[in-house]
């Protein structure tokens, strides 16, 4: 087998995350290694459920809207044998041209995934090769690999990314810990094809006796995730005359096809840091949550996003080495939020005991009647935005837009459709000016020096905010922002922030 001796970036794990990182940084024209020790595609059953934000990040990497089978969920409801529903969030219509909540098969996206990144230039993927050890130090990283065949070979680099899953060797290597809890409680996973009266909406039935979170996925497929009682084993629960008498509310075990089962421990844990020296986290390398707010890959999938255009953008000398330090200080705080989202909606499907049960699920059926605490929850005011308090941007601003995302619209394309802006935007800096063409404000010097630090101006519509310019990132932050007339200005201030040679 074929292993390159230097590549820009070794990835260490081809799962959903090496992959999304792999197909990004091959579209940035970065050379990319990425390497995983399994034969193929991990078939457990795992995410199923992604937001709009995850599904912004999978057309920035480059998958088209039919690269994976998707089922649009309208709702997620709560209910418990004493008050029946007691909560529920509305999941339906779209956020930046995205459905706010689908459920998909993971396998097919992964296969996706994988298909898009070995088709960039640059990029080789290699599976069935460990990494078995790495040194970093100013000079690079030199990574041993071994294939399957038992053959060794080093692999130099500038970066490495562990993208190496919950038991991280990378993480090891560079003697970093997960900080936080695990959980005590098992939890069955079944996928099943088949189930006649399908619901069309993610349910969690919040009994103590026995929490169970339901949900359709697409292609006729349902899971159930069950939570272990006290002496429950793995084995026990696996049984198929298990998994018949469990899902008897549902289905009759013979009228359908049991496709996955498994038993997993669930994790609450962020790393102390995402990075060291040359070396990156990103995905459950870097974090793991309980997957009841279905964040898990979706996480990973916004540290694909802002790592891979860092290091391209270093790799290719278009920014300094520090913009690096900020991955940590961006994403760290993030990943956390959303892990005290998920304990949160932890401690609603799964209360410990039937006192606490009556208290939380008969404290949110009060809450449901006061209408903005309603709203608040039902409209999805709980989940924390992705935007950041400190890194890569400059401070200030008004309407906090700066570290936040930049909204995606649609806007008429040159053959007379529609398309989406981040399509037009394209994959690297934009500088946006709304309802006007921000280049014409530029000085030659500016234009040109923008250019090389992969930047480009476009104008999209924005009728109330005509005349308002701002920088854009690759991954879709905003860096600045200022009247047009600063256009200038903001170019400058953006460059000498990047540490491009230009500024
Ligand atoms: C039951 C369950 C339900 C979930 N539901 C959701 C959900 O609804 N939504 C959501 O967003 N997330 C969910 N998640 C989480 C999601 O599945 C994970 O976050 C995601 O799969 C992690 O992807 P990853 O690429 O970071 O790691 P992985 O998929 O674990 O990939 C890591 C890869 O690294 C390889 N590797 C490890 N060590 C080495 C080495 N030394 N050399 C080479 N290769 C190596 C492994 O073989 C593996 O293929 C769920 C998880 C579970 C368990």
């Amino acid at each position: 087998m074929f292993l390159p001796d230097e590549v820009d970036v070794v990835i260490v794990g081809y799962g959903p995350v090496g992959a999304a990182i792999a197909g990004l940084l091959g579209g940035y024209g970065v050379r990319t290694l990425v390497v995983d020790k399994l034969p193929d595609i991990w078939m457990s059953p795992r995410a199923i459920a992604l937001d709009n934000e995850a599904l912004r990040i999978l057309q920035m990497v480059g998958l088209p809207e039919d690269a994976f089978a998707k089922e649009v969920i309208p709702q997620v409801r709560m209910h418990c044998p004493l008050f029946g529903e007691f909560a529920r969030i509305n999941t339906a219509g779209t956020v930046d041209g995205h459905p706010k909540l689908v459920t998909f098969y993971q396998p097919e996206l992964e296969r996706a995934l994988r298909d898009h990144a070995e088709r960039q230039l640059g990029v080789t993927a290699r599976t069935g090769v460990e990494m078995v050890r790495f040194q970093h130090d100013r000079e690079g990283v030199r990574a041993v690999l071994r294939t399957s065949a038992g053959y060794e070979g080093v692999v130099r680099a500038r970066y490495l990314v562990g993208a190496d899953g919950a038991s991280s060797s990378v993480r090891t290597a560079i003697g970093l810990d997960f900080e936080g809890t695990t959980y005590g409680e098992d939890w069955l996973i079944v996928d099943a094809v088949g189930v006649a009266d399908n619901i069309d909406h993610v349910e969690f039935v919040c009994d103590p006796d026995r929490p169970t979170p339901h949900m359709v996925a697409p292609n006729g497929r349902t899971r159930w995730e069950f939570m272990l009682r006290p002496g429950e084993t793995r084995e026990e629960m696996e049984k198929d005359s298990t998994i018949e008498r469990l899902l008897k509310p549902w289905a009759n075990a013979d009228e359908i096809r049991i496709e996955r089962k498994a038993v997993y421990r669930f994790h609450a844990r962020v790393c102390e840091r995402f990075s060291k020296g040359r070396a990156f986290l990103a995905g459950d390398a870097a974090h793991l949550t309980p997957p009841f707010a279905g964040q898990g890959l979706v996480a990973g999938l916004r540290d694909a996003a802002n790592l891979a255009w860092k290091l391209a953008w270093v790799v290719r000398g278009r920014a300094s080495e520090g913009i690096l330090e900020t991955y940590d200080q961006e994403r760290r705080p993030h990943a956390v939020k959303m892990i005290r989202l998920a304990k949160f909606m932890g401690q609603l499907v799964m209360p410990r005991d039937h006192v606490r049960a009556v208290l939380i699920h008969g404290a949110m059926a009060l809450l449901r009647r006061i209408p903005p605490a309603r709203t608040y929850f039902e409209e999805l005011g709980i989940k924390p935005e992705n935007a950041f308090a400190e890194g890569l941007f400059v401070r200030g601003g008004r309407g906090g837009r700066r570290g936040a995302w930049f909204p995606q619209s649609t806007v008429p394309s040159d053959a007379g459709a529609v398309q989406r802006s981040d399509d037009l935007l394209g994959p690297g800096f934009s500088l946006v000016g709304l309802g006007v063409d921000p280049a014409q404000s530029l000085s030659e010097w500016s234009a040109r020096h923008w250019s090389r630090a992969g930047g480009r101006s476009a104008c999209l519509p924005g009728a109330e905010e005509r005349g308002w310019c701002l920088v854009v990132r690759p991954d879709r932050t905003v860096m600045h922002d200022g009247p047009v007339a600063e256009a200038e200005r903001l170019v400058t201030e953006s460059l000498r922030l990047l540490g491009a040679p230009a500024a």
